[in-house]
């Protein structure tokens, strides 16, 4: 039997269309979670590939810090993050801060398609005997 994830999609505008293929070629394995996403990100998802997506702001205007929020809640089961390796980004302190939670929290992340792959068909995803390790704090 599957569980229920939630589970983030961000793209930064250069690897938009990228993302965008990428959903559409793992669409069933999507539908069944929980989906957020940064605003035009998730737009795009919507309009496009008519999934049902929780938008959050755009980006540089604060959606990388509200999908950082989730994390730190413990509310996140993977993010899915094709961020730009190539063109600056105005928010790019942001985006440090959402790579860097995940490793905090231990938090799969994907930051290109062939991970995403790999991570979105693994049968450990949705086993109901896989459970994630999250770190424990003293603080
Ligand atoms: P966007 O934000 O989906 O609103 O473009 C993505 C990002 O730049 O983090």
């Amino acid at each position: 039997m599957s569980q229920q994830k939630t589970l983030a999609l961000v793209a930064h505008d250069h690897k938009k269309a990228e993302l965008l293929a990428w959903a559409g070629a793992h669409r069933e394995q999507l539908v069944p979670h929980r989906l957020v996403a940064t605003g035009t990100t998730g737009g795009l998802l919507q309009d496009e590939l008519g999934l049902t997506i929780h938008r959050y702001k755009s980006g540089p205007l604060g959606g990388d810090q509200q999908i950082g929020a989730l994390i730190a809640e413990g509310q996140l089961d993977l993010l899915i993050f094709f961020w730009d390796p190539l063109n600056p980004a105005p928010h790019d302190p942001d985006v440090k801060a959402l790579l860097r939670l995940c490793s905090v929290w231990n938090v799969p992340v994907a930051c290109n398609v062939s991970t995403a792959d790999l991570l979105i068909t693994s049968p450990r995803f949705t086993h109901p005997d896989y459970q994630r390790k999250v770190p424990q704090f003293d603080r």
